[in-house]
């Protein structure tokens, strides 16, 4: 075979890999192993890799057959696609696959995690196994596409009575008066909250008024349960760069 046809070390900051830890020898399996087969990368190779907890380093690929690869730990790299406080979406079950898409879209968006949540006005009210892993495949995925070293947590749903959170909570409800940007404070953690198709009820509004949520506005236009969540993300983190 001529010079140029057979894998060859390279350098690929763009290959990154999602690894359980961060030890100084990685073993990667056979999908990993396929793809960086794909990629033409051979031993010497320099990529990079991520624990889906905000650790990322350097690693240089030093086998690699068609059973799996091995990796050396490199040096350290300084994650900079977080968000500067962690944000977490509190969203209501939805139907059909939206929440595939609203996952996709909030992790993009730089969130650390998504908690699932049970509503009065919610049609749907619970979410099966296969589902949840489903939603968690595309976080990673979403997390790996937009660079980041966070890959968001996906949290079984509790009941609205039962979140609880720190820093500042905003909750979306049509009418309300006030405006994210006189409320937001990124020295401290946020959490975002919206509704499913038939909105919050009163009392679910009320209750978390009295425990110091914000319900704040996305302008005059009734969104709908997928767009609210990126519309309200965006506006955040927009501003915490
Ligand atoms: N009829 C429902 C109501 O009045 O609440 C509409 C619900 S809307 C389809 C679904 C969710 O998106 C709402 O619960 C809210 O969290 C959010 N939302 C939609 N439009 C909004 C707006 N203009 N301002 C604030 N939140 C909004």
């Amino acid at each position: 075979m001529g010079a140029g046809h057979g894998p060859r070390p390279r350098c690929r900051m763009s290959v990154r890999i999602k690894v359980d830890a961060l030890t100084p020898t990685i073993e990667l399996g056979l999908r990993e192993a396929r793809h960086l087969q794909v990629l033409r990368l051979g031993p010497g190779a320099v990529l990079r890799v991520f624990d889906g907890q905000g650790q990322e380093a350097e690693a240089t690929l030093t086998e690699l057959s068609e059973l799996g690869a091995v990796l050396a730990l490199g040096a350290g790299v300084q994650a900079t696609a977080e968000t500067p406080q962690p944000v977490t979406l509190a969203i209501a079950l939805l139907k059909g696959d939206k929440l595939s898409d609203v996952t996709r879209a909030a992790t993009e968006l730089g969130v650390a995690r998504i908690q699932l949540l049970l509503t009065r006005h919610a049609d749907v009210r619970e979410i099966g196994t296969q589902k949840l892993l489903r939603l968690r495949r595309v976080a990673e995925e979403a997390s790996k596409q937009s660079r980041r070293a966070v890959t968001p947590e996906l949290l079984e749903p509790i009941s609205i009575a039962d979140l609880s959170w720190s820093g500042t909570l905003f909750l979306a409800h049509p009418g309300s008066r006030a405006l994210i940007t006189d409320h937001l404070n990124w020295n401290a953690p946020i959490t975002v909250l919206t509704g499913p198709e038939g909105g919050f009820s009163d009392a679910e509004v009320a209750q978390l008024q009295e425990r110091g949520a914000v319900a704040v506005t996305l302008g005059p236009r009734i969104l709908r349960a997928e767009t609210a969540p990126i519309a309200l993300l965006g506006a955040i983190v927009a501003t915490g760069v």
